[in-house]
């Protein structure tokens, strides 16, 4: 079942930055749920290994600066939840992190638009279902929050809490 390339094979899916850490035990669970077992090594092993010059997740990319209006790569739509959020994935073009982004509408309401975006770990992405990607944006610690219904204005959404969902 698993089309997930190899570290050989995609070396920049495995040690480009480091996949986030659980924000709390409980999500642990989650996180071994969603991650191949050869995935974990790797991470395991990177950490073993990492000393302070070992380049992470690059937390100066613009990606993680709300402000900013980063370029995304191999953006994909991969559907909606039960409670009609539309979840997409995307990479960073200049630093190569992994992003799962939820976005909600209402149509019948002006400035309901709100979306929300937290980094994740790229090689746990391919097969990821709608539900768990909104669950891993819930869980996330560092989020990016915008859209008409905050104004138009990017913003840090810390998790890990429950995205709005009302109108
Ligand atoms: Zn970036």
């Amino acid at each position: 079942m698993s089309k997930l390339p190899s570290p050989k094979e995609r070396p920049d899916l495995y040690d480009s930055y480091d996949c986030q850490e659980p924000s709390k035990p409980a999500s642990q669970k989650y996180w071994d749920s969603v991650m191949p077992e050869h995935v974990k090594k790797a991470i395991a092993e990177r950490q073993a290994k990492s000393d302070p010059t070992t380049p992470s997740a690059d937390k100066s990319c613009q990606c993680f600066d709300p402000s900013a209006e980063p370029e995304w790569i191999d953006q994909t739509d991969i559907g909606m939840t039960d409670g009609y959020w539309d979840i997409t994935r995307m990479r960073c073009a200049r630093c190569g992190t992994a992003w799962v982004r939820a976005f909600l509408e209402y149509e019948a309401f002006s400035r309901s638009g709100r979306h929300y975006r937290a980094p994740a770990c790229a090689a746990a992405l391919p097969g990821i279902t709608p539900e768990s990607a909104l669950q891993l944006i819930t869980e996330a610690s560092f989020r990016i929050a915008g859209g008409s219904y905050f104004g138009g204005k990017d913003h840090v959404s810390n998790g890990p809490s429950a995205l709005i969902a009302s109108p």
